[in-house]
């Protein structure tokens, strides 16, 4: 396994419209290791999650995985490993609550992001197998963040406040409460 380059915003592969992949390309030896790779990579860079383009690959796979038991994240609790490919979106419940994201790809930077906190997300596992579940509050906004990275955008294309657009240590030091929860 290897940890990967992470794109940085500027780079084109980060606003290219990622494409699907075929069973077979999943379950190629290529595909796998790219996919082991992404893992290694979101653990070394402590993600909690991490999409193809962002590895420079423009492909419809993400990675989800996080324990965030720490005081940093405290309330955004635990999710164990989630291999997405080909994922889908439906809202199941259109009321928004926001937390601030960051981003691999958008080093130092936070941003008040709104979004819908119930879906239900289908996808292909590293198996090819068909995949479905229900997520609601940070998770929820963890896909969501991440599909993103799938069409090209990024959370900074979502922030509705400019003024809640900050480098971290000044998010830390004036907009960090303890009922906000952060996404990293
Ligand atoms: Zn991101």
């Amino acid at each position: 396994m290897s940890i990967l380059k992470v794109a940085r915003m500027g780079h084109p592969v980060l606003r290219e419209k990622a494409r699907e992949l075929t069973q077979a390309e999943i379950k190629s030896p290529k595909i796998q290791t790219l996919i082991d790779d992404m893992i290694e990579t979101m653990h070394e860079y402590d993600g909690v999650g991490l999409a193809a383009p962002q590895i420079h690959e423009s492909l419809r796979i993400s990675v989800i995985e996080f324990d965030l038991e720490s005081e940093r994240y405290k309330n955004a609790g635990q999710q164990s490993l989630i291999v997405c490919i080909n994922p889908k979106i439906k809202v199941l419940d259109k009321k928004t609550s926001g937390y601030w994201e960051g981003c691999l790809s958008v080093p130092g930077i936070r941003g008040f992001v709104k979004r819908p906190q119930k879906i239900e997300v289908q996808f292909l596992d590293r198996n090819g197998e068909k995949q479905s579940l229900t997520a609601e509050g940070f998770l929820a906004t963890v896909f969501q963040h991440e599909f993103d990275h799938l069409d090209g955008q990024l959370f900074v294309d979502k922030i509705d406040n400019k003024e809640q657009l900050a480098f971290t240590e000044e998010y830390v030091r004036y907009h960090h409460t303890s009922e906000e929860e952060e996404l990293d």
